[in-house]
């Protein structure tokens, strides 16, 4: 009907006999190697191996491991302190999901939000993560350790939740958390990704009373004009930045111009991933708000992040 419709293909290619004996084995290790050449940006062909079977069956199993756990309730909450670069002091912290299986170690969230989010299960996973971090925030302030903020990452497929406000409402209810004191975290390319629904996403909580911060800033593409239009208060400066800083003058001078753009837009800026004095004193003389890392802390569980908090140590020189 006069409209033009550009169509790319991807395909998955299995060579009879070796991939397979009989015409559903065939066809089965056909369909893993499309997917693979799906993940792998589409529009080409892959050629069936059997690591995509072992890939395949792994994925499988942890999925099934990854469905219990949530059943079991075995992810736990830690806690990493952010500090204020002036004053050096505690200022808030973001809680960070870990995965605690019955045997064995703990497991990163890199090894499982991934398939998390692909399936779903993020979302029962981050309003665990949520009502958690809330409570014990709650309870801190409760107790007499200050006034700490509390950063809590949301995926995209949380965000893109319809009745996501109405969650986060919810939860600050129940929790008796004070919203001045929740910012959320949302990643710069979950931000860009679908530009008016985030707009209205963003709008609503704010007017809840939290905060909102951009994470891996720098990582995706943002567009300025809607940077500007956003109801954010807060910009992550990606780790990847941070850890060349003091050694390379192109990652020093995308920071400093974050930095610089992001107080012109009047917003906070906190820094991911500093390890080493010579980043704390670069990222200081730029004036940037916050910082995070093992420098000053790793990730806590929840009672040692109360002893920091009773402590009420600076983490840094002032
Ligand atoms: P993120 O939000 O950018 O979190 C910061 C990550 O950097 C954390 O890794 C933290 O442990 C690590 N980190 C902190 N300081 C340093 C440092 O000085 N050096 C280095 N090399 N790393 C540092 P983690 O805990 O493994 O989390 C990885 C990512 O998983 C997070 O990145 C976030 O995107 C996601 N994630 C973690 N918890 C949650 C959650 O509850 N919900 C959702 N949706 N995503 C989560
Ligand atoms: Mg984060
Ligand atoms: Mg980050």
């Amino acid at each position: 009907r006069g409209h033009d419709l550009y169509v790319t293909c991807s395909i998955g290619i299995t060579l009879h006999p070796n991939d397979g004996a009989d015409l559903e084995t065939l066809v089965k290790n056909a369909d893993m190697a499309m997917y693979r050449a799906k993940e792998q940006g589409r529009n080409t062909y892959r050629l069936f191996t059997p690591a995509m079977n072992q890939r395949a069956r792994r994925r499988q199993e942890l999925l099934t491991a990854l469905r219990q756990a949530v059943e079991r309730q075995e992810f736990r909450v830690f806690y990493q302190p952010q500090v204020d670069l002036g004053s050096g002091r505690v200022a808030g912290m973001e809680a960070l999901v870990r995965w605690q299986p019955p045997q064995g170690d703990l497991v990163p969230p890199g090894q499982f939000i991934p398939l998390a989010e692909d399936t779903g299960l993020i979302v029962p996973i981050g309003l665990m993560v949520l009502e958690t971090a809330c409570r014990q925030t709650a309870a801190w302030v409760r107790s007499g350790q200050g006034r700490p903020r509390l950063a809590v990452n949301l995926s995209a497929r949380q965000f893109s939740q319809p009745d996501l406000v109405e969650q986060v409402v919810r939860v600050l209810a129940e929790t008796g958390l004070d919203p001045e004191l929740l910012e959320l975290e949302i990643t710069e390319s979950t931000a860009m990704a679908n530009l008016d629904a985030t707009s209205e996403t963003l709008r609503r909580l704010h007017a809840q009373g939290l905060s909102l911060s951009l994470d891996d800033f720098g990582t995706g593409y943002s567009s300025l004009s809607y940077l500007r239009r956003f109801a954010i208060d807060g910009l992550k400066i990606d780790r990847s930045f941070i850890r060349d800083l003091a050694s390379d003058s192109g990652e020093a001078a995308i920071t400093q111009t974050i930095i610089a753009m992001g107080h012109n837009l009047r917003l906070k800026v906190i820094a991911e991933g500093v390890e080493t004095r010579e980043q704390l004193e670069f990222l200081r003389a730029l004036g940037c708000d916050y910082g995070q890392g093992y420098l000053f802390s790793p990730p806590l569980s929840a009672e040692d992040m109360t002893r920091l908090l009773r402590a009420g140590d600076r983490l840094s020189p002032a």
